[in-house]
């Protein structure tokens, strides 16, 4: 039975108070219905490091697309090592050969929001199935299309809660935490590549440029089509 609750509440209670607070209010208002995907950015570790720092019994997952770099596959056992945590790996239903079998190879270049769609977006909905909130790792400032998220927010796309303890922290901040915690981090981050997907659709950026510039380049495409941030209503719906 998935849980009702007025979001405009804990949206506007929570703002401004620190992700360990976002987190442990998460915990204790939804119990084992709430879970974490996380994509291994560095925003990712800092909530993965709060999680276990605070003892919080919040399921992990990640979105193993099959196209992710060796780097990435290595800093989930680092993770995982490091805090005694398992991360589960939810997949989509082809691999990346039977997809190039149906749809064609490279389908990620030809169709990339096909693509995303069939290897991330219907996972995670597949995946969220049984939960009433997830939480995010996304920042206002990373994109024009996130600058609206709350804190709480109705998911409308997923059909449930989502809750973004970081949405008000800067780079800086996050990165403050990564060293002052010795938070394992994508070793990627360090050769240019500031926002990391699959490999085949992440690039390393030029200093100046857009942090997700990498992302995608060459193309209009910004997003996975995982966060749709639309703005609140006074009146709760049902999830
Ligand atoms: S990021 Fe690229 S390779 Fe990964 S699912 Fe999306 S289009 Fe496909």
């Amino acid at each position: 039975m998935t849980q009702l609750i007025d979001v405009t509440v804990p949206a506007r209670d929570l703002e401004g108070q620190s992700p360990a607070e976002i987190l442990r209010w998460a915990s204790e208002q939804f119990g084992s219905r709430l879970t974490f995907a996380t994509g291994f950015g560095a925003e990712g570790c800092v909530i993965i490091d709060l999680i276990a720092r605070h003892g919080l019994p919040i399921d992990l997952f990640t979105l193993d697309t099959g196209l992710l770099f060796p780097e990435t596959y290595e800093l989930w056992r680092r993770l995982e090592d490091r805090y005694g945590v398992t991360i589960r790996s939810v997949r989509p239903d082809h691999t990346v050969a039977q997809q190039a079998g149906e749809h064609g190879d490279r389908l990620w270049e030809r169709d990339p929001d096909r693509c995303c769609e069939l290897r991330k977006v219907v996972p995670l909905r597949n995946a969220l199935t049984g939960f009433d909130a997830w939480i995010t790792a996304i920042r206002r400032d990373q994109t024009a299309e996130r600058a609206s998220a709350r804190v709480v927010e109705r998911d409308r796309k997923f059909g449930l809660v989502k809750i973004n303890p970081l949405v008000g922290w800067t780079h800086d901040d996050v990165w403050g935490h990564v060293y002052a915690h010795d938070v394992p981090y994508n070793l990627l981050h360090d050769q240019g590549y500031p926002s990391i997907g699959c490999h085949p659709c992440t690039a390393a950026v030029l200093p100046g440029e857009d942090a997700r510039a990498g992302r995608w380049r060459g193309r209009s495409k910004k997003e996975c089509g995982l966060h749709v941030i639309q703005p609140e209503r006074k009146v709760p719906d049902a999830a």
